[in-house]
């Protein structure tokens, strides 16, 4: 089924350069970009975006890293595409991504991990209205 997943290549990604890299492998995993922007989120946007994780000990970090450079959020459409992102992505923590996944490729640490995704309908719903408000979320 084809569906669509919100992207974000991170802070970290973005000051190492290798937004064309990741872009690139969305492309040849048939991870088609169908809306992009590169923007640099307030502290407020990114606490809204990370609204689920307020109460984790890592909220106001994370948020600070995620204000600290511009990012590019993207929605990715294909098969499966959330699931075969997330796969594409690795998990977490860098060092403990399968090799070859953008994370264990690019990411630092736990928390610089070069790049975000959508992990189900619903939260790719609720992230891509949160950017793309004038897109159709009809075709999902
Ligand atoms: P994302 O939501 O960014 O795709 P994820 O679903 O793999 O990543 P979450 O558990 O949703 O991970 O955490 C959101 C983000 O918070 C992580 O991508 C990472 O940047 C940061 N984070 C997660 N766990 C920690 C931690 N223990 N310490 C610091 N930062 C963390
Ligand atoms: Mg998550």
């Amino acid at each position: 089924m084809v569906e669509r997943t919100l992207a974000i290549i991170k802070p970290d990604a973005v000051k190492k350069d290798v937004i064309g890299d990741i872009i690139g492998r969305y492309e040849k995993a048939g991870l088609r970009p169908i809306a992009m922007r590169m923007i640099r989120l307030s502290k407020d946007v990114a606490e809204g975006f990370y609204a689920v994780h307020r109460q984790r000990p890592f909220f106001g970090s994370l948020t600070t890293f995620m204000s600290s450079g511009p990012v590019v959020v993207l929605v990715l459409a294909g098969d499966d595409a959330i699931k075969r992102h997330r796969d594409l992505m690795g998990t977490t923590d860098p060092k403990k991504a399968d090799p070859g996944t953008i994370r264990a490729v690019h990411g630092t640490n736990i928390e610089y991990n070069a790049v975000h995704g959508s992990d189900s309908p619903d939260t790719a719903r609720f992230e891509i209205s949160y950017f793309f408000p004038e897109m159709d979320l009809g075709v999902q």
